[in-house]
């Protein structure tokens, strides 16, 4: 199994009507807004069952609300809106026709149930951010969490009265973040225990004969199924064939801040000899013990593995060239002489 993390971030422009709902959570309190005979909450720029324009009068709502319905989240993730066991409900605040998604801190599953009285809790200091609205208690609970009040300890709007006009929040900045586990293919777990006992499993296609890094049980040339009876142990030693120096920018979660160097090394082949077309090439590999403008076509290098102790495949997936990231430290180069550019000029894979 390994675990994946996808996020980035984003910033979205919010419009008039969302605007003015995280507006007002800002100053603790929640608004609807009036569409026809009933009032939405959350407030939408379309009535959802007519699909017509909404009056754009916003009417304050609860603070208290129902809950309608509920399910319970016993394990968090570092993405839910609180760090300990919640029920995500639909509450329904009063004033309103129409419920609203929210976290409800109930303090145990056996204090939640439908029908239940809820009060809202506000960030002590809002960001005009919808999550200025922390979550839900029930009514009458205490609250514990000293980064959240109750609405009427900020700076509420005119007391619910019809109308209320509010500068619209324009933009709010979001992380989005998917975690995701993913069973590694009987061909890569092959290839994760070879890294850890410190050698490189390939796998040769006894069609065409090329010889593929990581295996993958199959050849994409012929397009037939391959086996674990194709594996190959590799040397862990080749020759560059090609390099990109990567000059980092500016993003969330950087690690590298300084130009790095990325090769494809173009393994020996099983045997030891030096490799021909047909042999083995792990893509994006780190260099280490050479400078980015050392680096060049044709030197050649060897693996440098991490002491066995302290190797992982944490991050080994089932797609890439080759990574060798947690077992290997990178490649340095081994001072023989170079092998003639020309022999790689053209060679991509
Ligand atoms: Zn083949």
């Amino acid at each position: 199994m390994v675990t994946n993390t996808v996020e980035f971030p984003y910033r979205r422009s919010l419009g008039p009507v969302i605007g003015t709902f995280v507006a007002a959570l800002a100053r603790g309190q929640i608004l609807g807004v009036r569409s026809g005979e009933r009032v939405l909450c959350p407030p939408l720029e379309y009535d959802p069952d007519t699909g017509a324009a909404t009056s754009g009068e916003f009417v304050a709502v609860g603070p208290v609300g129902t809950v309608r319905s509920w399910t319970w989240v016993g394990e968090p993730s570092d993405r839910h809106p609180l760090d300990r066991p919640f029920a995500f409900a639909l509450i329904q605040l009063d004033g309103a026709g129409t419920s609203l998604l929210h976290a409800v801190d109930a303090g145990g599953e056996g204090a939640m149930r439908t029908g239940l009285r809820v009060v809202p809790r506000f960030r002590a200091e809002p960001k005009g951010h919808t999550g200025d609205l922390a979550y839900f208690v029930p009514e009458g609970a205490e609250t514990t969490d000293a980064g959240v009040v109750d609405g009427a300890a900020l700076s509420p709007v005119a007391g619910g009265e019809p109308g209320v006009v509010l500068e619209p929040v324009e933009t709010m900045e979001f992380w989005s973040s998917l975690t995701y586990r993913e069973a590694l293919s009987a061909a890569s777990e092959r290839y994760a225990r070879s890294l850890l006992a410190g050698r490189l499993l390939g796998q040769r296609c006894p069609t065409c004969g090329k010889v593929y890094v990581p295996p993958r049980d199959f050849c994409a040339i012929d397009g037939i199924p391959l086996g674990e009876g194709d594996d190959l142990a590799l040397p862990d030693r080749g020759v560059i064939t090609n390099f990109t120096i990567v000059t980092p920018v500016k993003y969330p979660g950087q690690k590298e801040t300084e130009p790095f160097v990325r090769v494809s090394v173009l393994l020996d082949a099983p045997d030891g000899q030096l490799s021909e077309s047909g042999s083995a090439l792990m893509g994006l590999q780190p260099v280490v013990d050479v400078t980015n403008e050392e680096v060049r076509v044709g030197m050649r290098v060897e693996a440098v593995w991490l002491p066995e102790a302290e190797r992982n495949t944490d991050e080994l997936g089932n797609r890439g060239w080759g990574s060798t990231s947690g077992a290997l430290t990178g490649w340095r180069p081994t001072g023989e002489q170079d092998l003639s550019v020309e022999r790689y000029i053209d060679r991509v894979f």
